[in-house]
């Protein structure tokens, strides 16, 4: 068959290969700990359920506005107004089928071939292929796990040359959970300052931090870059939502009518009552977000714990979202159920056969030597995971 040549560029997105694998197996009945999917395991607050059956039972069944419908625009800008203090028109908003397809229409209405995105490594699986379809070059410059994964002024001023078209920010990000803190995002932004590039601020995770970690959006603190600025978000994470594909874009409105237009061309508008259902997460009362946080944080506490204790884990402690991304560099070279670790895909294989515990292995995310964990599960069952994991890697040869 002959299949395209963008097509061809691109794989599929691991973490939801290796989710719906999750999936299958449990329904198989076999006894597995997953911690692939990044997806809050929290039922989606009933009120936000309300909120989309009552606009299924007014009748909200058809096409809406493609951008998505006004009153969910104007929250969305009314909410970066109360939190940032930004002043974006309703216009200047883009609702679309979650913050991965706003992502997507994104770099679509910005990329031309060869224009190259900066991309912070390690990094979210989808950037980098999103970057490929839409004809544009990935530039991914690997940061260090002794720097907090974080990339430094001097990375980013490196990195940054006249073919670069965008920057991508995630913070805290996936995978490694880091959160940049305020100077060092201003330490960040005096670099884009003197480049003129786009930024694209993946705020996804903004709510899911811990400690005493204080989100900043990177435009708010630098008046300079807002022009040049493009945020993303989604409802999927901050209200237990992934399934209901609602994310938005905001930006410089030439941009975002652009982002539309292909929107408009593709999908047409997110579906109608889960924008009702939204506005409804966006506007309403936000206290089960805290109580979500709150668990996750204990569930980061056992997990970081536990996986430290584990001969060969390094496990980095992160400020936000709920993901570990710990280094199991010590454990390649060694030799489990007959075969030797070579990468951290062999040890994520080990693991699942020896142990019945699935992750989800580094390479992707542009490390081979880390693997990924989500924690969005229960604390028994990180407990149980992490158990089989100790004793899987007490049987390495
Ligand atoms: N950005 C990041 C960093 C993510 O981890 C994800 C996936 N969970 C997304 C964007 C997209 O999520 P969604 O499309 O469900 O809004
Ligand atoms: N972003 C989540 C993850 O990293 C969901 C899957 C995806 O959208 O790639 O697991």
């Amino acid at each position: 068959m002959r299949l395209s040549e963008r097509s061809k560029a691109i794989k599929p997105a691991v973490t939801l290969a290796l989710a719906a694998k999750a999936q299958t197996m449990r329904a198989e009945g076999i006894d597995l700990v997953n911690f692939t999917a990044g997806e809050p395991d929290f039922d989606t607050p009933q009120r936000i359920k309300d909120a989309a059956v009552q606009a299924l039972k007014r009748g909200m069944t058809k096409y809406t506005d493609v951008r998505g419908i006004i009153p969910l625009r104007q929250a969305i800008a009314e909410k970066y107004k109360r939190e940032y203090g930004f002043d974006y028109h309703r216009d200047q908003v883009l609702v679309s089928c979650g913050g991965k397809h706003a992502l997507y229409n994104l770099l679509q209405a910005l990329l031309n071939p060869g224009d190259e995105v900066v991309i912070p490594s390690p990094y979210w699986v989808s950037y980098s292929d999103m970057t490929l379809l839409a004809g544009g070059v990935p530039r991914i410059v690997p940061t260090k796990e002794e720097d907090g994964f974080r990339l430094t002024p001097e990375q980013l001023a490196t990195a940054l040359t006249p073919k670069t078209r965008i920057f991508i920010l995630n913070s805290p990000s996936n995978p490694t959970g880091a959160g940049y803190h305020r100077e060092e995002l201003e330490a960040l932004s005096r670099v884009l300052e003197k480049h003129d590039c786009l930024i694209i601020s993946d705020d996804i995770y903004e709510k899911i931090v811990y400690d005493n970690f204080h989100f900043y959006s990177i435009a708010a603190l630098n008046p300079k870059l807002r022009e040049r600025t493009l945020i993303t978000n989604s409802a999927s994470k901050t209200y237990a939502m992934t399934g209901w594909r609602i994310g938005y874009a905001l930006g410089p409105q030439e941009i975002i009518a652009a982002a539309g237009n292909i929107q408009s061309q593709s999908t047409s508008n997110p579906t109608s009552i889960a924008q009702a259902g939204a506005l409804e997460a966006i506007q309403g009362p936000q206290d089960e977000v805290e109580v979500m946080v709150r668990e996750f944080q204990k569930r980061r506490d056992l997990i970081v714990e536990r996986l430290s204790r584990i001969p060969g884990f390094r496990c980095f402690n992160p400020q936000g979202a709920f993901y570990v991304f710990p280094n199991v560099r010590s454990l390649l070279g060694r030799t489990g159920k007959g075969k030797k670790l070579g990468s951290a895909a062999d040890v994520v294989e080990y693991f699942l056969a020896e142990a019945r515990v699935l992750v989800v292995p580094g390479e992707d995310f542009g490390s081979s030597e880390n693997i990924r964990f989500s924690y969005a599960t229960s604390l028994e069952e990180i407990e149980k995971g992490c158990g089989r994991i100790e004793a899987a890697v007490k049987k390495l040869d």
